[in-house]
Formats: structure tokens, sequence, C-alpha cells
């Protein structure tokens, strides 16, 4: 099984009278419970392609599969219910809103959230705000919070839900390379802990080295597509393992 599947996803664009390829044939599969980065320059193609996988936006032809489902017969009311159940949404300027506190803030994408009872919510709010290291913080507004607890806010907020999948596009791109790096921690972290599958885009090298999977896109193209080597080791162990476990069952 795969929590993404692309499959020959072309995207355009039209400016004016122009026609931007923004992606070009690009299929990819990630398995869940991966931490991946989407890596390349500015314009290749990242927010573009993180914004067809959180069906946001629809590919001009190819097709989408979110847990084995075809997204792309899809109307936007089902495409809104699937990102409310199933994606997590991690932006690069946080995309909090100023005028509710932290709590409030996390509990936002659950109030459309039928399914959810009040009681529930406040549970996964205080669960949450306190994964992420803000319990003392629920009733602070965004403006009373450094730029990394922005985005600690961001991050519980995005896994309030309980998703499947958390997109973040360049989650660190307006930190400090300190905070970046506790963020970036933080949400490994999480995707270790709760095998929550993390797909995030950016162009910074250090963010890269942190990733267990690689896509670098170029000109919207894939060009580079690799396993980093804490995972070749942990597949390799997982391997030994099982041949181990045989052997002995002989
Ligand atoms: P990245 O996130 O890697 O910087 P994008 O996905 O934002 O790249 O952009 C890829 C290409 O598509 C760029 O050439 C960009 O100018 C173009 N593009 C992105 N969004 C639009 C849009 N809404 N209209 C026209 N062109 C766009
Ligand atoms: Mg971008």
């Amino acid at each position: 099984m795969s929590v993404v599947r692309i499959e020959h996803v072309y995207k355009d664009y039209l400016l004016g009278d122009q026609k931007v390829q923004a992606l070009k044939d690009i299929t990819l599969s990630f398995e869940p419970g991966v931490f991946l980065a989407i890596a390349g320059p500015s314009g290749s193609g990242k927010t573009t392609l993180l914004n067809l996988i959180g069906c946001i936006d629809t590919p001009t032809s190819g097709k989408i599969y979110i847990n084995d489902t075809d997204v792309s017969g899809k109307t936007p009311d089902q495409l809104a219910d699937l990102r409310n159940r199933t994606i997590g949404f991690i932006f690069q300027t946080f995309n909090l809103l100023p005028v509710l506190s932290a709590a409030e803030n996390v509990e936002y994408p659950l109030l459309q959230r039928k399914d959810v009872s009040p009681e529930e919510r406040k549970k996964r709010v205080d669960y949450f705000l306190d994964i992420v290291g803000l319990a003392k913080f629920a009733e602070h507004r965004p403006n009373q919070l450094s730029g990394g607890q922005r985005q600690r806010v961001a991050i519980a907020r995005a896994l309030a839900i309980l998703p499947s999948i958390v997109l973040a596009d360049e989650p660190t791109a307006n930190l400090d390379h300190k905070t970046g790096e506790e963020i970036l921690n933080l949400m490994k972290q999480i995707n270790r802990a709760f095998n929550t599958t993390f797909i995030f885009s950016t162009h910074d090298k250090r963010v890269i080295s942190k990733a267990d999977r690689l896509v670098r896109v170029e000109d919207g193209e894939i060009s580079i597509l690799g396993v980093r080597s804490e995972e070749k080791k942990w597949m390799l162990a997982r391997h030994r393992q099982a041949a181990e476990t045989m052997a002995s069952n002989k």
C-alpha cells in the first residue's frame, strides 16, 4: 500500500496567454510513515506538487491516489472532506488566525468535523499543544509567540485531525537555523512516535539531511529519487532480523 501515488502527472498554469509547465510527467509513490523531503530550487515546482498531493489543486493530466483512492473524480466538497480527515498542512508563514488563541487555532480545523465532539476537541487541543511543548501558551495569540512557537502551534493544528499525511511547504524557511532545526526534530519525533507520513519541501541542505527519503525536483521534473543512509541501515537491520527469525524457525 502507498499513502500517496502519483502517476504521470502534468500541471500547467496559464499566465496571460502563456502556458507555464510547472510539473512534467511526475510518477512517484510514498509508503506510509515516511519522512520525506521534496528538494529543489525556487520555481522548480515544489509548492505545485504539494498542492496537488494535498488536493488543494488538481492536475492538468495524470492521476493522484491518496490511501489508494483515486482523487481525480471527486467533487470539491468530497475533496474538502478528504482534506479535513486525512491531510494536515504546515506553511512557511505559519498561517495562523491572528485573532484566535493558540488553543483556538489548533481547534479550528476540528470545528468542521461533525464527528468530533466538543469534549474530544478539547482533549485533542490539550494533548497536541502539550506534544509541541506549548501547554503553557494555550491562551496566547500568535503575535504573543515567537516564530518557532507559531510553527509549533501550526504543527499541533495539523496533527489535531489525526491525519495520515502532514504536508509542510518550506516549514523552516522563515525561522533561524537553530529554531528550524528544532522544528524539524520535533516533526521527526512525531513521525517516529505516531508513524504519521511527513512530506516537506525545502531548498535548505541541512533540512534535506534530516529526511529519510529525498525527491529532487528540477524545472518541473524529478531529477533524483533517494533513500537516505539512516533508512538504508534500518532496512538492512530489519532484513537481517527477518533472515535470523526465519533461520531460527527452521
Ligand atoms: P517552488 O515551490 O519550487 O518555488 P512553484 O510550484 O511555486 O515552485 O512554481 C513552479 C512554476 O510554476 C514556477 O515557474 C512558477 O512561476 C509557476 N507558477 C506557480 N503557481 C502559478 C500560478 N498560480 N500561475 C502561474 N504560474 C504559476
Ligand atoms: Mg514554493
